[in-house]
């Protein structure tokens, strides 16, 4: 993962998408954008699923918010949508179910860059990072996503499977990059939920790796995780020494400085639960 270092204006947007249910996206989306809102970077989440988990991650419970990203995709300036969380760098556009019916109601020819144009306005150009959460289907709304995003990053459990749904997910970007947009480009693979003591999560982990980018740092599996969204907190706020939080930490690092600043060998820790 090459860092160019040119001047560029404006946000970068990350993808987190896997059409693969329940493989970490939401775990990841909100805790990346916690870690880097945690090291100064003014971080704008935004939660594309409308089972809206990401928005509950930081304290916004379901039906609670006055607007969300619903609103804005129809029309309505985006900094009505932003609401502050418990972390000064971190906003949040969150989620409704009225998402749902986005996959009924955009159906003009521009039915794919609806998010583009709400992440191009100027409420968005506060920021310096932008992370979408995507909801598990290669529908309208992760088309959306998509769309909007400069890179993509793509959470994946070592398992026996996740090589096939990797290559779908490839395909799928592949035909957004021939038409809605050209330039989207994939940041890497971040494995989750990592048991280093599991034989078939390196197997898996060494043929990923032969094939595609994949993040130096592993996210364990850690109870932690798993708990923090229940208080509505990012790891981070709820436990900062736990695996988790330290894992999550260690990804926003190696995303905005490189790999050099991974402690070698994270692979070869276990699970902590
Ligand atoms: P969906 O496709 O439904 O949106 P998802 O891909 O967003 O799911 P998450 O909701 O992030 O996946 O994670 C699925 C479940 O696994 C959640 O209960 C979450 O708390 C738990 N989980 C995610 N990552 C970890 C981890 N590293 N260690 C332990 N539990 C985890
Ligand atoms: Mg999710």
């Amino acid at each position: 993962m090459v860092r160019l270092l040119v001047m560029t204006h404006g946000p970068t947007i990350l993808a987190i998408a896997n059409q693969k249910g329940g493989v970490g996206k939401t775990t990841t989306a909100v805790n990346l954008a916690a870690s880097l809102a945690a090291l100064e970077k003014r971080t704008l989440l935004v939660d594309m699923d409308p089972q809206a988990n990401a928005s509950s991650g930081v304290g916004i419970p379901p039906r609670s918010a006055r607007r969300t990203i619903y609103d804005a995709l129809l029309g309505e300036p985006l900094s009505e949508v932003i609401a502050d969380t418990k972390i000064h760098t971190l906003k949040v556009a969150p989620a409704s179910q009225d998402l749902t019916a986005v996959e009924y109601e955009l159906f003009d020819e521009n039915r794919g860059s609806h998010l583009r144009h709400v992440l191009t306005s100027e409420a968005a150009q506060d920021f310096d990072y932008i992370i979408i959460d995507s909801p598990p289907s290669l529908g309208v709304l992760t088309l959306n996503v998509l769309g909007a995003a400069h890179r993509v990053i793509i959470p994946l459990q070592p398992e026996y499977y996740a090589l096939e749904g990797i290559t779908y997910l490839m395909a799928t970007i592949d035909r957004v990059r021939a038409g809605l947009n050209p330039d989207l480009g994939v940041e890497g693979i971040v494995l989750t939920m990592w048991d280093g003591r599991n034989r078939l999560a390196h197997e898996v982990a060494d043929q990923v790796r032969g094939h595609f980018r994949v993040f130096e740092t592993v996210i364990p599996r850690n109870v932690r995780l798993s708990e923090a969204p229940s208080h509505g907190l990012p790891v981070l706020l709820y436990d900062v020494q736990s695996k988790g939080a330290q894992g999550y930490l260690t990804l926003a690092k190696e995303l905005v400085y490189g790999p050099e600043a991974v402690p070698h060998h994270s692979a070869e820790q276990g699970a902590e639960t």
